[in-house]
């Protein structure tokens, strides 16, 4: 029996393990999972997603959730980015039972101190001649993949060095060539990768080249490092997104190569944006750290998140972690592209600011105000003001950051009235006198609290014989400089009495000399 035939059959043994095997692995084994980024850059919103499916199930199953750094690509590599993918893990709460900072049984858990265990992989499959010493030149390899283009054959890899005899391979070592190793891949049968979202996916050997294992440099490829890290780790699950099925049948091909059990594979649906392409930088922010500087909790994007691409009855929306734990299982992930919706993410997110405490909320909505400059330190406006102002805001704000147009009035010293406020409301012929009764009414108070502002203003519309409305607006125009504002009495009351007097003097006199222009 020839080596391929061998492998065609161990490949159904192990084919047929591991599409029974999720089932089995649950009730049997410790589900074992993980995460593997490139740290190439942030941690996108895709990312995200995939962390995210990997935790939920782990957690659902009792299992362990691993963080694995992918940084063998050195050249792209970088340990800002490394940072920057931990800490946005941790801001959302995704926190790892493995991985950096927490070791673990199988670590090292990045991938650049891990190249001993491919160095050992790839002798085996030398010796066993699956994989072969390539010399060709990145300059030869781009000639022959133009050449192969132009002519319509397929520009993989030729199989060139997959022949070369000993004797060939010391001339091309005496010239001083570099070497990358390849897998010699099988160029007949098909390689099935059995999915638990997608069922059995078909390749056709033929046309899987001779990939790469180890590149010239001595660093193991994504694919190589990727499975022998996922045998050497035990993982039971390899939960990722659909970009890498066509990677699949190569790692397959791999793990039998290398004798080792071959893991269950899920891979989650694209997510697109609203036009239907790829999610990108075009729909605007993708990264983890901009939801997070843009005002998002964590706990909105995560129930976003797990609905991207998985639900549990179609209609249900709001899920707190603990629920997304108890109910989140793979069979429930659908094989359709999820589409990103800003709106629903930012209803989401006000769904969660709702449910806060008024103190959790004012944490949160501190540093905000700090980095507008609205205030150095909590204490230097009042730490109970401030969250009275958060408790006004609460209702009317879907991301923490909407509070600054919001509230910037509150800690002025001196407000700019919105022109075109100012035109529609205090262009009115009663405006002074309405402002004027108000500035008296609001003198009068000694216990300056919501409460008695709102009996001192409501008494005006009868006084004067003007409609409510027509009252309140120039009120709120002038001491917020705005149409819209939070719940007015409430707000003079934060104001307290003296900004909101010289607020009402200086619409006072803005409206005088307005009237005096025509
Ligand atoms: N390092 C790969 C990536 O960031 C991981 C893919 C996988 O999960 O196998 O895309």
């Amino acid at each position: 029996m020839d080596k391929y035939t061998k492998n065609k059959i161990s490949s159904f043994c192990c084919l047929f393990c591991s599409y029974i095997n999720s089932k089995v692995i649950i009730l049997e084994k410790e589900v074992r999972v993980r995460f593997a980024p490139s740290p190439t850059g942030v941690l996108h919103i895709g990312g995200a997603r995939t962390a995210l499916y990997n935790w939920l199930f782990a957690k659902h199953y009792g299992g362990k959730f691993i963080l694995r750094i992918e940084d063998t690509d050195r050249s792209r590599s970088t340990e800002e980015a490394i940072k920057e993918i931990n800490s946005s893990l941790k801001w959302l709460g995704l926190d790892w039972d493995e991985g950096p900072e927490i070791e673990g049984s199988y670590g090292p858990y990045r991938q650049t101190e891990r190249l001993p265990f491919y160095g050992g992989a790839v002798e085996k499959l030398l010796e066993a001649k699956m994989a072969y010493r390539c010399y060709c030149s990145p300059e030869e390899l781009e000639e022959r993949r133009k050449a192969a283009l132009k002519d319509g054959r397929s520009p993989g890899y030729d199989g060139r060095c997959r022949k070369l005899t000993e004797k060939e391979q010391k001339n091309y070592e005496k010239e001083g060539r570099k070497y990358a190793i390849r897998f010699a891949c099988p160029k007949e049968g098909e390689t099935i990768v059995s999915d638990i979202i997608r069922g059995g996916v078909v390749f056709q050997n033929t046309v899987l080249e001779d990939f790469i294992l180890v590149r010239a440099n001595g660093l193991p490829t994504y694919n190589f490092a990727a499975v022998v890290d996922d045998a050497a780790m035990k993982i039971t699950h390899v939960i990722r997104g659909i970009d890498h099925l066509s990677n699949t049948p190569k790692q397959i091909l791999l793990y039998e190569a290398l004798g080792l059990p071959i893991p269950a594979f899920a891979h989650l649906p694209m997510i697109l944006g609203s036009d239907g392409k790829p999610l990108s930088k075009r729909h605007g922010a993708t990264s983890v750290e901009e939801y997070k500087k843009n005002g998002y909790l964590p706990e909105a994007i995560l129930n976003y998140l797990a609905l991207l691409g998985w639900s549990y009855d179609e209609k249900t929306t709001l899920f707190s972690i603990e629920d997304l734990i108890e109910k989140f299982t793979l069979e429930k992930v659908s094989k359709n592209s999820a589409i990103f919706d800003n709106v629903k993410l930012q209803w989401m997110n006000g769904c969660y600011i709702r449910e806060l405490s008024v103190d959790k909320l004012t944490d949160l909505l501190i540093p905000i105000w700090v980095d507008a400059g609205f205030f150095a330190k909590p204490s230097d406006f009042g730490i109970e003001k401030l969250k009275m102002i958060a408790a006004l805001v609460q209702e009317r704000i879907k991301c923490l950051t909407d509070v600054l147009e919001l509230t910037d009035f509150f800690f002025k010293e001196e407000i700019e009235i919105d022109p075109k406020a100012a035109d529609k409301v205090l262009r009115k012929s009663e405006v002074l006198r309405v402002l004027e009764t108000a500035s008296d009414k609001l003198k009068e108070i000694e216990k300056f609290d919501t409460e008695n502002v709102e009996t001192a203003l409501r008494s005006i519309p009868e006084e004067l014989d003007i409609k409510a409305k027509l009252i309140f607006q120039p009120i709120r125009v002038a001491v917020t400089g705005k149409m819209v504002s939070p719940p007015l009495f409430e707000t003079i009351e934060v104001l307290g009495k003296e900004k909101t007097l010289k607020r009402i003097e200086l619409a006072q006199e803005a409206t005088e000399e307005r009237e005096g222009n025509g």
